[in-house]
């Protein structure tokens, strides 16, 4: 029973991410795309993010090098402003937490959109049981692919909780129960706010899930 989980405004934020994107970028492409560039990018994994920026500066998709070399550069600017205590994540520690109650009793899952080294590296800043498995983003992924892959194989019912209206949209492509965290997703499906308490955040999958407990 594959619970979901995004990561970035889901379970923590690493505020200065664009940021960051766009500096490794600019270190690997010799110009930092600008944030109008960024903000016309229509996909919400890093693969298909990067994948747009690149078609749109230099002609032609992002090959497997290419994006391994931003992979590497992403993750060497993340360590350098991360673990120099420059900045720090912010955890929502209910939600972490409660994440972890239910790893206690269910199969759940950690799919991102991050590249899957700079989801490694960001799971491991916020606390996540590295027995906790991650999906980050793959070539020819969009996020429900992402998805339908952490699921496949194992039996439903499954969710996805995520803070985005792209997370949603991926559990409805997938037809799965959906929990949002903030106020960014609207919709008929339950919401919690970031700070919410474990407890809230257990029962609040379990009734997605129809589960009585
Ligand atoms: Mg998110």
């Amino acid at each position: 029973m594959p619970i979901c989980f995004d990561l970035d405004g889901t379970l923590g934020h690493f505020s200065s991410g664009f940021v960051l994107l766009r500096e490794a970028l600019g270190e690997v492409w010799g110009q930092m795309p600008t944030v109008e560039e960024l903000g016309l990018c229509r996909g919400s994994t890093d693969r298909e993010i990067v994948d747009e920026l690149h078609q749109r500066r230099f002609g032609r998709s992002l090959d497997e090098t290419g994006y391994a070399t931003y992979e590497t550069a992403c993750v060497a600017r993340f360590r350098q402003v991360f673990t120099s205590g420059a900045q720090e994540p912010v955890g929502y520690r209910g939600i972490l937490e409660g994440m972890h109650r239910l790893a206690a009793l269910r199969q759940v899952w950690i799919v991102s959109g991050n590249a899957p080294e700079l989801l490694a590296f960001k799971a491991e800043l916020l606390g996540i049981d590295p027995a906790i498995p991650r999906l980050g983003s793959l070539p020819h992924h969009a996020r429900k692919d992402l998805l339908k892959r952490a699921l496949s194989g194992c039996p439903g019912p499954h969710l996805y909780v995520g803070d985005r209206p792209h997370d949603l949209a991926a559990a409805q492509a997938l037809g799965l129960p959906f929990v949002g965290i903030g106020g960014a997703v609207p919709g008929d499906h339950k919401s919690l706010p970031s700070d919410t308490g474990a407890e809230h955040l257990v029962a609040a999958v379990e009734a997605a899930l129809g589960i009585v407990s």
